[in-house]
């Protein structure tokens, strides 16, 4: 059965993924192979705008991959690699910059949030972020970019780029991407509070043994106003409960909404219940993962051949981009 078109998404290298990871990208990224000729790319170039030390690079990018697959990104249907592998993507890059506007860039909220965040370290790559993001979209004469609604700004950046340039050099020879507007959940962290993520260490890793994420679970904040066992608790603002949600029974979902506001569960076992869930939820990807973790060159080899696979695409379109420049 034929597709839909080419789907484009990359992600930074953060090492072992989280359950925020999981539920707000991966799942997706698994899901949308049926439907699209899916390319996953591990940015790393992106990566070295906001790194203060590569040393864990390597390892990390290595680490996502392994998470990845085990998850079900399947190389042989969908193109897996690292942004730095396919070198047409700096080329391209730096071609559209000539036509994307300083003021415009400066203007982009993300880019502001990451000024606020690292004034120290304003450096160009931050600046040109989205320029980069823009080349590795087109580059590989992508249809679709799934993206929440918080990098929408970045694919409309994108799309003004691709006709900029075609204006600028009166060619049609590059795909305007379209956004596909995915609804990326907000998982919380641990503290209940803040979103799920490994910089603030509330995360739940995927590859966790079984004991460990029953550990990690315990120290889940839960309804605040819930004090002692015998106080009836709310479900509504509890963010275990948003966790059974997902990942347990309709069952016990309803009987545990029923059963805290009468104080007829305790938080302990609740959590337990969740933790025993998602550790059943979770056997198959860790068992998988164990698999691939004995041979790590098969990992490195996906990731090349995967290179390799991206690199024709990429050449084909800068083949015709150096050509509609007028580069001798
Ligand atoms: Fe949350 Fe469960 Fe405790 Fe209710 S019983 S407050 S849902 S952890």
């Amino acid at each position: 059965m034929s597709k839909k078109g080419r789907v484009f998404s990359g992600a930074r290298p953060t090492g072992r993924q989280h359950l925020g990871n999981y539920l707000g990208a991966m799942k997706n990224y698994v899901a949308l192979q049926k439907d699209y000729d899916c390319i996953y790319c591990i940015v790393d170039l992106h990566a070295l705008t906001t790194l203060e030390t590569t040393r864990d690079l390597k390892q990390n990018t290595f680490e996502m991959a392994l998470d990845w697959l085990a998850a079900g990104i399947d190389p042989r249907e969908s193109i897996v690699f690292i942004q730095s592998h396919v070198p047409q993507v700096t080329e391209l890059s730096l071609i559209l910059s000539m036509v994307s506007p300083l003021g415009k860039l400066t203007d982009l909220p993300t880019f502001k949030e990451k000024v606020r965040m690292q004034p120290n370290n304003v450096n160009l790559g931050l600046v040109s972020y989205p320029v980069l993001m823009t080349a590795d979209i087109v580059l590989y004469e992508t249809d679709i970019v799934p993206v929440g609604i918080d990098q929408a700004s970045h694919i409309e950046f994108a799309r003004e780029t691709v006709r900029s340039f075609h204006y600028r050099y009166n060619t049609t020879v590059l795909k305007e991407p379209e956004i596909k507007l995915t609804e990326v959940p907000k998982v919380l962290g641990t503290d209940g509070q803040q979103k799920m993520s490994k910089s603030l260490n509330n995360h739940i890793e995927l590859a966790l043994t079984p004991e460990e994420t029953t550990k990690v679970v315990m120290t889940m904040v839960t309804d605040p106003q819930r004090q002692r066992r015998t106080d009836p608790g709310n479900p509504d603002v509890c963010n275990v409960f948003s966790m059974h949600k997902v990942f347990s029974s309709p069952e016990e979902v309803e009987m545990i909404n029923t059963e805290c506001r009468r104080a007829g569960i305790g938080c302990v076992d609740c959590k337990k219940r969740f933790a025993a869930n998602l550790n059943a939820s979770l056997a198959p990807f860790r068992e998988k993962r164990a698999a691939l973790a004995q041979n790590p060159d098969e990992i490195w080899d996906i990731l090349h051949d995967g290179a390799n696979r991206a690199r024709v695409i990429a050449e084909q379109t800068m083949v015709k981009v150096r050509e509609a420049v007028g580069l001798p």
